[in-house]
């Protein structure tokens, strides 16, 4: 099987390199990344201007660079790389939970692959200051890729690792808190500056991702691409009759 690799903290990412010397044991690796940091980007694709895409060493493995997003990396690399069949982007240094999934770079390359007909499996683990501990992850990584790399059925997974599991968990996404949150300051000059930033949220919902990696659980959150509301839609139909089709 074909393996795009890819994420969102750069080509040169210890994330990365983790994540291909799992995914080398289980497929045919390639890496296709973005070349610097395109960290909480989202979907966003460079459509104003020309990409190019160069050879790079990483370790033993097929890597490439994009001077573009997580998404532009998924198209490119799907586009020159016949019959890829499944995405991995990660792994993320911090963790992709909840409603900051609306922001994620790493989540927008699997979504990316979702999009174009693959299959895409995004990974992600906090930071807690430091660097993640690859190595202590590195048998909870090749257990996830080992138990959804055959299941075709789920086509875009969103998958979390606390930074010392003690199990896997299939969860919902967190819904009921949006951790984003504004941050004033002052430059050296005095002036006023903001920081997006996020907040620790407290208010944990049971069976939800957040929920999982609090209390020491990958997180496996199968995603889809249909964003209409589908209760709503049925609702304003009902409610408020328009121009017939
Ligand atoms: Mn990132």
């Amino acid at each position: 099987m074909r393996l795009l690799l890819s994420n969102d903290d750069g080509v040169y990412s210890p994330g990365l390199a983790a994540l291909a010397s799992v995914a080398a044991e289980l497929g045919e690796v390639r890496i296709v990344a973005p070349d610097v940091e395109q960290s909480s980007m989202g979907h966003a694709i460079t459509h104003s201007r020309p990409l190019t895409i160069k050879r790079t060493p990483i370790g033993e493995y097929d890597a490439h660079r994009v001077n573009g997003t997580p998404a532009d990396c998924v198209a490119l690399g799907v586009e020159l790389w016949k019959d890829v069949g499944v995405v991995l982007s990660g792994i993320n240094l911090g963790p992709n939970l909840g409603h900051g999934m609306w922001h994620s770079g790493t989540l927008a390359a699997a979504k990316q692959a979702a999009l174009l007909g693959r299959r895409g499996i995004a990974l992600s683990t906090p930071t807690g200051g430091g660097e993640p501990d690859f190595v202590r992850l590195r048998p909870w990584v090749g257990r996830v890729l080992a138990l959804l790399l055959p299941r075709t059925e789920l086509t875009l997974v969103n998958v979390n690792f606390p930074a010392d599991p003690v199990g896997l968990c299939w969860t919902r996404q967190a819904l009921n808190t949006y951790d984003g949150r504004v941050v004033p300051g002052h430059d050296p000059m005095g002036r006023p500056h903001y920081w997006l930033s996020v907040r620790r949220v407290d208010a944990l919902e049971e069976e939800t991702d957040r929920w999982a990696v609090r209390h020491g659980y990958v997180s496996m959150t199968p995603l889809r691409l249909d964003l209409t509301d589908g209760a709503a839609l049925q609702q304003a139909k009902a409610q408020i009759p328009l121009d017939p089709a």
